[in-house]
């Protein structure tokens, strides 16, 4: 190993998750076409004919960080994602979480969880394990006496615009400094003293008109006023979504324009990152702007999970994704 992979295997995670079939592509025969065979690596086995009518599999193997079957738990995915990232904002760090795939592949479930209220116990999401962690942290001498306070905020970016949760869906400036600093004007910070209150920050946000689940969500970590480190977590809209560009609907194409663009533009400042570059492309999306500061900086690092559905129906989609997730890592 050398200094340059340590740097990069320190700062850039990237995982895949597999989801079970579900009841729709059970009850539609759908087949199962991914396997984990070990604890780094996904395997594809697409189903193929030839032009004589032979039918044959195509293999393509995948190697990420880490790959987790269909029967991994969130707090399992957690403990080798988001946990270690938990250790970063406390040692003055930010630190970054992305849920990235196909809709209907887990991107929710994994950082959200069920948040219907039927099973909150057993499904809890990255967002609240992190939350728990955060302040189980606090309690350890070391950064009790730092008299930290946590401040959480959520928003929403629709079309390039950023829309405040916690105020009204406010629509919020970005702007940047002369020290090149990016600022969300007006995004409001809620301190919160316990896990629970964050949660219920957040059921309370899911209840509003408009809103389903909060998206983006940032623990912010304050000494005397002064940020100490933050971690954002973000649930990044379906990627088969940035290629609907020929939509009859203009909305969707503008949207899914704009998703495309915010997707290339994320896959490139991870890349930056872990290359160690100064000069990050930050500013081709409103996204990655407002994550400028994760970025850059010594003690920046991020995890991306790679959420992936096994029904030969998402195939396609499936492979979209796993190649995006290969090139954020491969320098
Ligand atoms: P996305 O947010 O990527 O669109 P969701 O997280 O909403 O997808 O998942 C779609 C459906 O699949 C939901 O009903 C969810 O509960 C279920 N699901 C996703 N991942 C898993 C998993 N790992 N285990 C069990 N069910 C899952
Ligand atoms: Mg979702």
């Amino acid at each position: 190993l050398t200094t340059a992979d340590l740097i990069e295997e320190h700062r850039i995670c990237v995982c895949v998750r597999k989801r079970p079939l579900n009841k729709k592509e059970l009850a539609m025969k759908d087949l199962d076409v991914l396997t984990v065979p070990s604890k780094d690596v996904v395997m594809v086995h697409e189903p193929k004919q030839k032009v004589d009518l032979t039918r044959y599999l195509e293999n393509q193997t995948f190697r990420f960080d880490y790959a987790f079957d269909d029967s991994t738990t969130n707090e399992m995915v957690y403990r080798f994602t988001a946990r270690p990232l938990v250790e970063t904002i406390f040692e003055r760090g930010m630190a970054t979480c992305f849920a990235y795939g196909q809709t209907g592949s887990g991107k929710t479930h994994t950082m959200g969880g069920d948040f219907s209220g039927k099973n909150q116990d057993c499904s809890k999401g990255i967002y609240a394990l992190a939350a728990r962690d955060v302040f189980l942290m606090l309690k350890k001498p070391n950064y009790k006496k730092l008299d930290l306070q946590v401040h959480a905020t959520f928003f929403e970016i629709y079309s390039g615009k950023v829309f405040d949760l916690l105020n009204r869906k406010t629509k919020l400036r970005v702007l940047e400094d002369g020290k090149q600093q990016v600022q969300v004007v007006g995004l409001q910070e809620k301190d919160v003293k316990s896990g629970q209150q964050l949660q219920n920050l957040r059921a309370d946000i899911s209840q509003r008109p408009l809103i389903s689940q909060p998206r983006r969500f940032q623990i912010i970590l304050r000494r005397k006023g002064k940020m100490h480190g933050k971690f954002s977590l973000i649930d990044l809209a379906g990627n088969e979504r940035g290629a609907d560009t020929s939509s009859a609907d203009r909305q969707t194409r503008l949207e899914g324009a704009e998703i495309n663009k915010s997707l290339l533009a994320l896959k490139e400042c991870i890349r930056a990152l872990g290359r160690n570059k100064p000069h990050t492309p930050f500013r081709a999306s409103k996204l990655t702007q407002v994550l400028r500061d994760s970025f850059i900086g010594e003690n920046s690092r991020t995890c991306m999970i790679a959420t992936i559905s096994p029904g030969m129906t998402s195939c396609e989609n499936t492979l979209n994704t796993l190649r995006y997730a290969n090139r954020v890592k491969e320098f």
